[in-house]
């Protein structure tokens, strides 16, 4: 951190490129307005939120007889769906759970549950969920009303409970739930801010970001973010470049807090953040924000060209997209189809399973967008950093090595077959190809295709429509470089994930900020790596691309045609920028 004048400037790590300029809102974590205590007895403090919660579900039963006689039907339904969402599974795991592990008083698990859940309902796409944020916040502020009531009696006749420790809202225990309800104070900061009356959008700065909050942000609301902690190969990280904002992490910005509604910059190029520029400096950034954007206009006319060097060679440039939207993106900046769809982005922030309808719909919705295009549909990679609350993952010391991508479909065969259905099924509406994740063995893929082929039967059976399939497999692991000749006889092409990659060739965890400078992607293990599977693939006859973050890295383009690669897959707002890179190549 430097200060100069009153500008502060701090330095950080860019995670994508570009410059902003605007507000600062600070996303903290939103205060629970309930005192947190240590406790040592937590399952009394759990026995103490069950009778809390029983007591205001009766209160509610006894409002909703009194509506139905006084209002009909419809005045008394609301009661009952506030009586149904405390009864909701998630919810009340989530609360105990926050007691038992963090030692917290009910009150504060169920408003920090409250505040999380509230997030989550405010954030969705669904008018009529999202309206649902009020009832969680109702009945959960009910539900602390009645803890506070018993504990006030509890009190009087010596409570049992042992209060250990006031932790003040500032020392606030943040884990990763928790940090769920900055996306509704990110949603309401960016939205109803006193600063930002106008809604004008703002620089996001937050002490984290998990990939669910990311994929919540509202980009348009956005114009860059800041983070103290991440790591610039994180799947935060790689949200956060789809989305073509400026953005840094490992920026030491002291208090947040303190911020708060200053102006600042962020130069996603230089890795800088600054607070409170002063006029001189406020102008220079506007100057080059406004270069930035002529370049990116001189881009665009790169928009409708040939992917294809000075002498004559073409390589397919493709999308790598999280969602159906960002289809559109994708061909608005010119993609020549879809080289890697992280069908688990469109989940990440969901409570329940997606269901085969809801998939089926999602893939379809691309396959039509990209119009005959190719589209490779990743099957779930989840497990890591990218978890879905609904399927309750065991904890594991060491995620990244565990049951993630292929292995936790494999074990868990019924959400597999599911996904399966669903891109057979869109495949009858485009050009879809599928892919697995994180194989490290031939077996792997045979049963993988084996299940393909029983899903195949099954729909056949039904009578349903599907389409034919390419399959596909990641090469991200050392296992998979050093099998690949093995591998490409069994699947019709390979996709480099350079990101994985890097991380198990160089033994570098991607999730771990220190570990970030040891993770280099120019190092000769992993550029090699990606020309022995390469080569490979084409000695079996099979194409080979990269759809890890390298791909976009223009320093390598050259390096990659060179290599063979038959495809790179980048981010959308990369895409034009690869172009550039590719028909400025001599070969
Ligand atoms: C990769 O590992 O390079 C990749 C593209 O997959 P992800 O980043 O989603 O793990
Ligand atoms: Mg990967």
């Amino acid at each position: 951190m430097a200060c100069e004048g009153n500008r502060t400037v701090f330095a950080g790590k860019a995670v994508s490129g570009g410059i902003a300029v605007g507000r600062i809102r600070f996303l903290r974590s939103r205060e629970s307005g309930a005192p947190r205590v240590t406790v040592e007895d937590t399952e009394a403090e759990i026995a103490r939120f069950e009778q809390a919660k029983e007591s205001v579900k009766r209160e509610l039963s006894g409002l909703y007889e009194k509506a139905l006689a006084e209002l009909g039907e419809a005045g008394a339904a609301i009661f009952e769906v506030h009586r149904m969402l405390l009864d909701d599974l998630n919810f009340v795991e989530a609360v105990t759970e926050r007691i038992e592990r963090e030692k917290l008083n009910a009150e504060a698990a169920v408003a920090t549950t409250r505040d999380q859940f509230c997030g989550m309902f405010e954030a969705m796409d669904n008018a009529y969920m999202r309206a649902r944020a009020a009832d969680v916040k109702d009945i959960g502020s009910q539900v602390i009303a009645k803890l506070e009531e018993t504990a006030g009696r509890q009190t009087a006749h010596g409570s049992g409970r042992t209060e250990v420790t006031e932790r003040s809202a500032g020392e606030q225990a943040v884990c990763d739930d928790e940090k769920n309800s900055a996306i509704e104070t990110a949603e309401e900061s960016v939205g109803e801010s006193p600063v930002c009356a106008d809604s004008e959008p703002v620089i996001l700065v937050a002490d984290e970001l998990s990939p669910s909050e990311a994929v919540r942000l509202d980009r348009k609301r956005v114009l860059a973010i800041v983070t103290r902690r991440g790591s610039v190969n994180s799947h935060t990280a790689i949200l956060v470049r789809a989305m073509g904002l400026p953005a840094l992490t490992g920026v030491e910005f002291g208090e947040g807090i303190a911020l708060d509604g200053r102006m600042g910059i962020v130069d996603g190029y230089e890795g800088l953040f600054l607070s409170d520029p002063d006029e001189k400096t406020l102008e220079e950034y506007r100057a080059r924000q406004e270069r930035a954007r002529e370049r990116a206009k001189r881009l665009e006319e790169l928009k409708d060209q040939e992917t294809v060097t000075k002498g004559g060679r073409r390589i397919r440039l493709c999308a790598n997209i999280g969602g159906t939207e960002d289809a559109d993106t994708a061909l608005a900046d010119g993609a020549e189809g879809i080289g890697l769809f992280r069908s688990e982005f469109l989940y990440l922030g969901a409570d329940d399973l997606p269901t085969e309808e809801e998939q089926f719909e999602a893939y379809r919705a691309v396959a039509e967008k990209m119009a005959g295009r190719e589209v490779i549909i990743r099957t779930l990679d989840l497990g890591s950093d990218k978890n879905l609350r609904c399927l309750q993952l065991p904890h594991e010391e060491n995620p990244a090595l565990g049951c993630r991508g292929i292995r936790l479909c494999l074990e868990r065969t019924e959400l597999f077959r599911t996904q399966l259905r669903a891109i057979l099924r869109a495949a009858y509406y485009g050009n879809v190809a599928v892919m697995y994740p994180m194989i490290i063995s031939v077996d792997e893929v045979r049963r993988a295709k084996a299940l393909v082929e029983e899903t195949r039967a099954e729909l056949d059976e039904e009578g349903i429509p599907y389409g034919e399939v390419r399959q596909g497999i990641m090469v991200e692991t050392p296992a998979a470089v050093w099998l690949s000749r093995e591998l490409a006889r069994e699947v019709d092409f390979f996709s480099i994930g350079t990101n994985d990659l890097t991380q198990y060739m160089l033994a570098v965890d991607r999730q771990d900020p220190r570990a970030d400078a040891f993770g280099d992607p120019h190092h000769p293990a992993v550029l090699g790596a990606v020309r022995a599977v390469v080569e490979n693939a084409h000695q079996e006859g099979i194409w080979a691309g990269i759809c890890g973050e390298l791909a976009a890295d223009t320093t390598l383009t050259e390096e990659f045609l060179r290599m063979g690669a038959d495809e790179l897959s980048v981010v959308p707002a990369h895409i034009l920028a690869v172009r550039a890179a590719v028909r400025a190549c001599p070969l």
